[in-house]
């Protein structure tokens, strides 16, 4: 898999994740999105909301069980993980310390986070270390009917 890819967000998806941010105020919502990579390019095509167990507007841990059932999915579908995001309710779309420490996917994926109080952009991508964080491209992009591509 690219460690560079730009992630190309279908604008429903974009929708929905700002919809879910909103929907659990004042707490953080969290969950995952997977598709397909092709060369720079990871094309979502899934979303997958999750519970925030730790229920605060502070912090999230996503649900094992939900967990589970978006990585059987995954599979079923033959779609990769891309990205993880969730919502900052209070603060800048930007990696807090926390977020750095909590990341157990590397760098190999994109977090998107959702702001609900920001004067800028309210979706911003990131790729995280242990340490730091930068910036990552994404661009949201209109549904498509195509059938989805065979893997490879
Ligand atoms: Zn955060």
């Amino acid at each position: 898999l690219s460690t560079a890819f730009r992630l190309l967000l279908p604008r429903q998806i974009y929708t929905a994740l700002l919809e879910q941010a909103r929907a659990e105020l004042p707490n953080e919502s969290c969950g995952l999105l997977a598709g397909r990579i092709d060369g720079a390019v990871g094309q979502v095509e899934r979303c997958y909301p999750l519970v925030n167990q730790l229920a605060s507007p502070k912090e999230y841990e996503s649900e094992d069980r939900g967990l589970f059932n978006a990585s059987k999915d995954m599979r079923q579908l033959g779609i990769d993980l891309l990205a993880v995001y969730h919502s900052h309710p209070t603060s800048e779309p930007v990696p807090s310390r926390r977020d750095l420490e909590r990341n157990y996917y590397g760098s190999g994926i994109i977090h998107l986070i959702v702001s609900l109080a920001t004067s800028g952009p309210p979706l911003r991508a990131w790729r995280l270390s242990a340490d730091s964080f930068a910036e990552a491209e994404w661009e949201m992009c209109e549904e498509t009917d195509e059938p989805p591509r065979p893997a490879g």
